[in-house]
């Protein structure tokens, strides 16, 4: 029984169609959309993140340069570098890959990159835009969880949203924009001394822990729509998320799958905000 599955792999399919057209029509009119991307070091994960989101450009006819620099970059060439594709009138959006080496001030180099080219939405001026209710670019993650919901046709208004987990890239955006749609909203963290009273009121829970299988179908309150943010890897090398997935099914109204949930949408909602900005540049 899948059909309470909120497909995300799907839907990005669906997204990245649109995104080709808006595409051409941009090229048509002389400006084609582009992403520069940084990625510094050799991490594995990182580096599978970056060849994936090349890849989603290629894919929707978006242009992108991708920029590596061995580990022991100093910070000043790639600050350098930001400040020489914030110039640039041809590039759209500007992403570094996180994390950075210890030698890096990520708050410091993420300033540092133009607030109109941020399509991660991590720049404190988008962070405040968003938090005032008027995004410019809404970081990708909680951006998909949201086109998910509304694919859905996820009723949030007046419903009790219980996110797990705080983070900048998650957790407190994800609440801004469940706020902003009338959602009653809850974070909680490793201090939460109960986690299990407030997941079981939820009726919309997102979980963007890093903790494979934490959260069980007896944490779940019946007919509760569940996204599950988490991306974890077990013993056995298969991929998981932060929802015990075979407990929880029977449980939620929707649920989202890890593989091919809310991964793929973070993806397409890069493509969405590089081809936004495009756009702006057009207008
Ligand atoms: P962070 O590590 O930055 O944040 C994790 C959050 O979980 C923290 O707020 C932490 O609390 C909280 N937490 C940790 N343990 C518990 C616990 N036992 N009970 C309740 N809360 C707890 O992670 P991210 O937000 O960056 O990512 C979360 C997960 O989502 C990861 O698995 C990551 O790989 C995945 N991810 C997936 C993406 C996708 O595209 N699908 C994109 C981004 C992330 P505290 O603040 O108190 O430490």
């Amino acid at each position: 029984m899948d059909t309470n599955i909120l497909d995300g792999k799907k839907l990005s399919l669906e997204l990245q169609e649109i995104l080709q057209q808006e595409v051409k029509r941009l090229c048509g009119r002389g400006v084609a959309p582009a992403l520069a991307v940084i990625l510094v070091g050799a991490d594995p994960a990182s580096q599978v993140y970056v060849r994936n989101k090349v890849q989603a450009c290629e894919r929707t006819g978006i242009r992108s340069e991708m920029i590596h620099y061995p580990e022991d970059v100093a910070p000043a060439r790639v600050l350098a570098k930001i400040a020489e594709l914030n110039a640039d009138p041809g590039i759209d959006g500007i992403l570094v890959q996180l994390p950075l080496p210890p030698q890096f001030d990520e708050k410091a180099v993420l300033a540092a990159i133009s607030a109109g080219k941020d399509v991660d939405g991590f720049h404190a001026e988008n962070v405040g835009a968003l938090s005032q209710g008027s995004p410019r670019f809404i970081p990708c993650t909680p951006y998909g969880v949201m086109k998910m919901l509304e694919k859905g046709k996820v009723e949030l208004k007046g419903k009790e949203a219980v996110i797990i987990g705080r983070s900048n890239i998650v957790g407190k955006p994800m609440a801004a924009l469940l706020l902003a749609r009338g959602a009653t909203v809850t974070i909680c963290h490793s201090q939460t001394a109960d986690l299990g009273f407030h997941t079981r009121r939820a009726d919309v829970l997102v979980a963007a822990v890093g903790c494979a299988q934490m959260i069980r179908g007896d944490m779940i309150k019946p007919g509760a729509v569940v996204i599950d943010v988490g991306i974890n890897r077990l013993g056995s090398g298969r991929l998981c998320g932060d929802v015990d997935f075979t407990s929880a099914q029977p449980v939620a109204s929707l649920i989202t799958p890890v593989p091919g949930g809310v991964g793929p949408m973070t993806i397409t909602m890069l493509l969405t905000n590089t081809v936004e900005a495009a756009a702006r540049r057009a207008a």
